[in-house]
């Protein structure tokens, strides 16, 4: 079980393009529930909005979801980090558009991604 985390949306940045660079579209989240990896781009290429990387597992989006089929045997599952158990991070909102400064839940980061293997 991951260990609910309180940070500001800042930090996360700061934290996501120590470990993923600039590209926020490979800025990578793991499912709590399941393991899953994904990126926003993973998420483009389920068709849908990436701006739901971090908050949802990628198999929301890919059939999960889908109450005809018995046991979903696709990538990732039906977690969402805004549903009974939350987060397990805390993300601080700064005040926007009137609104106060408020918390989203999210995924936590993926670790870093491996550097490849530098040949001798
Ligand atoms: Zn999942």
């Amino acid at each position: 079980m991951d260990a609910h985390r309180k940070l500001t949306y800042a930090q996360l940045c700061t934290e996501a393009e120590e470990r993923f660079g600039a590209d926020a579209m490979t800025w990578a989240f793991r499912c709590p529930h399941c393991g899953d990896v994904a990126s926003a781009n993973d998420f483009i290429a389920a068709n849908t909005s990436p701006n739901f990387v971090g908050l949802v597992c990628v198999g929301r989006h890919l059939g999960a979801l889908d109450r005809n089929v018995k046991k979903y045997t696709g990538r990732g599952c039906d977690w969402s980090a805004g549903g009974l158990i939350r987060g397990p991070w805390e993300v601080v909102m700064p005040p926007r558009d009137g609104l106060p400064e408020r918390s989203v839940w999210s995924f936590p980061l993926a670790d870093a991604p491996v550097p490849a293997e530098v040949s001798a």
